[in-house]
Order: structure tokens, then C-alpha cells, then sequence
């Protein structure tokens, strides 16, 4: 049976066209696709035990004897983290020569690289190849992506997807949206690819000077608010979906169907874990690659706090999907409101009116309780009570567990109003802060 399994699995990673490999994600029953995963995962390990040098460490460090390793909860607390590829050689997370490198842009430190060999930045682009075909893209669009171009090669593996699906695609690097603007009539673009930021700048131009028919928009690179996202979509006319991925997957790791209820994950070649969940099942992400064998990473911690959907999205896709991503773990403040991100309190601040664009909320200690800071800046004269009002409201209704712990003393909401500006001196604030000193 598992023979049978092995090979389903195998056409489906490598051998199928994309509209297969979606029939694949919509019609391999759960327990199908969960007993392929394990039997990679087994395989990856092994192989890893191998070959990997830090891998092979670990495994001594922990005591465990990868022979006997069937999930990923047997390997306790064995990870690998963002420090141990930044601070160790290549080498010692190398098995066999590698083609390619992804490195990571714009973070503060020494760059992620993780090597690859072209077959794997195909899988890859197969994946992002059956988001886009999902989303309607078809022989005829014609694709600009303005991811930006260099160690991040995310912009080949969607030119890579393009090929395989045979449209039209420049692969632009990040232009300025302007010098795309003006190209958008002549090589009539339909579906633009690039990240939340360049998009909105792009779509300003557009607002101003007049719009192209587009048919979709895909953004991914960094996170998208709720509000950038409307505007974009009202100013084309077309869908925003948002795609998820990260230099260790090599470019995407899913992308949302038109339901926008998360991304489906590529389970064919990743198998993702929550560890540490809080009640609702947010917890950080952790990646294990299943085909990979340059640079195999077993257990990964992503450093994302997002959850899991376990259940059939309305699209009809049965692979599991992965919520909106809440924020950083090294964001997430522990307290007596709960485990706190930054994205609740953009949402708890989304549409108050008469406070400006840069916000903070600091968690601080009141003798025994914890005090949960808004700092705003006010603007139009707004009265500060009624601020108070709709934040006490918006969390009382958006996320009423939240609202819950106050009602019960576990903390206290606090106001701090600002004048305009005060925020935007020096560095942009961070959103979060603890400033509790125990
Ligand atoms: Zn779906």
C-alpha cells in the first residue's frame, strides 16, 4: 500500500502538469496525504542523519538515534533555528553541491542563505505555478513581477512558475512604480505580482493617472493590512491575494485561494507544525522541508506566530491551510490580556477615526497588574474620551477573550494621547513593547 502511496506522491511532486497537481490537493483524502508526509518526513531524517553535519550533531547532543524517529514530536526539542544558519558554515547544513542561493534582504544582521539545486527551485515554482493557475491566470495574461532581484531570487522561481505555465512574464527586478506605470499600456500587463508596499505606491500612481485593465493582483514580501489591501483592490478593481514564503522555503510556501480564508500550503513538500499554541491554536510555525536534500531543514522555527485550518476550504482544496500571520515571535508579549501580537492591535485600531497612522501599545506593571498601554496621536481635534470609547468597543467585539481577562483584573487599559508627529521622530516606534521590568 505504502508503494502505491510513494508513487502518487511522486507524480504529484514532480511528474504532473499544474492542473493535475491541483486535482492532486482536491481529491487525496486527508489521510492520504498525512501518511505521505510521515513517510518523507522518516525518509528526510534519515537522510539528514546522513549527510548533514549539524543535523548529525544535534541527533548526539539529544541522544536520539534517527532510526527510530517517526514524527516530528519524537525529536523533543530538537530545532533548528534562524541563529544556527546564521551563525554556523554552510557546510555544516550542506549534503551534496549545491546550484543556487537564496539570501534574505533588508533584516538587520548578517543575511539567511539557504542553498538549493535547480530541481528544488522547481518544486517550488510548481507550487506557485498552481496558485496562480487557481487564481485564474492562464495562457494569454501577461505577468510582471516587481519583486525585487538579486540574492532574494524569488522573482525566477514566479518567472519559473510563468514557464510552466506558459505565459507571458517579466521578471522586472523592483523597478520604480513608475518607470512600470509607464510600461503597463505596451506590454498590456493583467497580473501583477510584487510586495504590499511597492504595490501601494504603484497603486497611488494609478489613482492618480488612470488604471490598465488587471485582472489580479498577487502581493507577498512583507505583511499587508486590511486597509492597504481595499485601497488596492478598489483603486484595480481586481483581487489582492496574498502569498506566504520565506528564503527558507526557497519563495512561496502558499498562497490564498480566491476565498482568502489562508494560504494553502504546499504538503507536498513541507510539513508545518505549531509549537507552543495558546487556546486558539496560535503558535509559532515551524517548517520541516520533506524533498529537499541540498539543504534539508528539519524543524525549522520560522519565528511567525500563526495557526493551522484543518478543515476543507470552500475552494475545494484539501491541503491544510495556514492563517493570516500574527506577527513576529520576538513581537509576541505574554501578559495578562493574553499572548499579544501587533497585528490585534491593528486590528482593535483599524477604522477609529481621529488618530494618526503611527501607533504604540506597550505592556507596563502597575504593582501587581499589567497595564496595557495605547499611545496615539490625535488628530483633527478629536475628543479623546471618544478614542477611548471605540478601542474599548473594537476589542470588546473583535476579540472579546481579550476583553474578557480585563473584565476579570488581569490588567488595565491605559491611554497616553500624543501630539501629531511625536511618533514619527527618530526610528518608526515598534508597534509592541514590554516595558515591564520583571
Ligand atoms: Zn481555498
Amino acid at each position: 500500500m505504502l508503494g502505491n502511496f510513494r508513487k502518487l506522491f511522486e507524480r504529484a511532486v514532480v511528474g504532473d502538469s499544474v492542473p493535475s497537481l491541483i486535482k492532486w490537493g482536491k481529491t487525496l483524502p486527508r489521510s492520504a496525504v498525512r501518511r505521505l508526509q510521515q513517510d518523507a518526513f522518516r525518509e528526510t531524517v534519515r537522510y539528514a542523519a546522513k549527510h548533514q553535519t549539524f543535523f548529525k550533531t544535534k541527533l548526539k547532543e539529544h541522544g536520539l538515534d534517527a532510526s527510530i524517529i517517526r514524527n516530528p514530536e519524537d525529536l523533543g526539542e530538537l530545532f533548528t533555528t534562524p541563529d544556527d544558519l546564521i551563525g554556523r558554515p554552510a557546510e555544516d547544513f550542506l549534503c551534496r553541491s549545491p546550484q543556487l542561493v537564496f539570501e534574505t534582504t533588508g533584516t538587520s544582521g548578517p543575511p539567511k542563505r539557504v542553498y538549493f539545486t535547480y530541481d528544488e527551485i522547481e518544486q517550488s515554482a510548481r507550487h506557485e505555478a498552481a496558485g496562480l493557475w487557481e487564481n485564474g491566470v492562464r495562457p494569454g495574461d501577461r505577468v510582471v513581477c516587481a519583486f525585487d532581484a538579486g540574492y532574494w531570487v524569488s522573482s525566477w522561481v514566479t518567472f519559473f512558475a510563468c514557464q510552466h505555465l506558459g505565459v507571458f512574464c517579466s521578471a522586472a527586478g523592483k523597478p520604480h512604480p513608475r518607470e512600470l506605470y509607464a510600461r503597463m499600456g505596451a506590454y498590456q500587463y493583467n497580473v501583477i505580482i510584487a510586495d504590499p508596499t511597492w504595490l501601494v505606491s504603484l497603486t497611488e500612481i494609478a489613482g492618480k493617472e488612470g488604471i490598465f485593465p488587471v485582472k489580479l493582483i498577487v502581493a507577498a514580501g512583507d505583511r499587508m493590512t486590511d486597509p492597504y489591501r481595499k485601497y488596492v483592490q478598489g483603486v484595480w478593481n481586481a483581487p489582492v491575494i496574498l502569498g506566504y514564503g520565506s528564503t527558507e522555503a526557497g519563495g512561496g510556501l502558499g498562497m490564498e485561494c480566491r476565498m482568502g480564508r489562508g494560504y494553502h500550503v504546499d504538503e507536498f513538500n513541507f510539513l508545518l507544525e505549531i509549537v507552543e499554541p495558546d487556546r486558539d491554536g496560535y503558535g509559532e510555525l515551524v517548517i520541516t522541508t520533506l524533498t529537499r536534500r541540498t539543504e534539508p531543514l528539519i524543524r525549522y522555527r520560522a519565528r511567525d506566530i500563526t495557526r493551522l485550518l484543518d478543515s476543507r476550504c470552500p475552494c475545494g482544496i484539501g491541503l491544510r491551510r495556514l492563517d493570516a500571520i500574527r506577527g513576529r515571535r520576538d513581537e509576541m508579549v505574554v501578559m495578562g490580556a493574553g499572548n499579544m501580537h501587533p497585528a490585534i492591535f491593528e486590528r482593535v485600531l483599524q477604522d477609529i477615526p481621529g488618530i494618526g497612522d503611527l501607533w504604540q501599545v506597550a505592556v507596563r506593571q502597575e504593582g501587581l497588574r499589567d497595564v496595557l498601554e495605547f499611545r496615539l496621536e490625535l488628530t483633527n481635534g478629536i475628543d479623546p474620551g471618544r478614542v477611548e470609547e471605540n478601542v474599548a468597543r473594537n476589542i470588546q467585539s473583535r476579540y472579546p477573550e481579550v476583553w474578557a481577562n480585563q473584565a476579570c483584573g488581569m490588567y488595565r487599559l491605559a491611554f497616553q494621547f500624543l501630539p501629531e508627529g511625536t511618533l514619527a521622530r527618530g526610528r518608526k516606534p515598534k508597534r509592541l513593547v514590554d516595558e515591564r521590568t520583571t
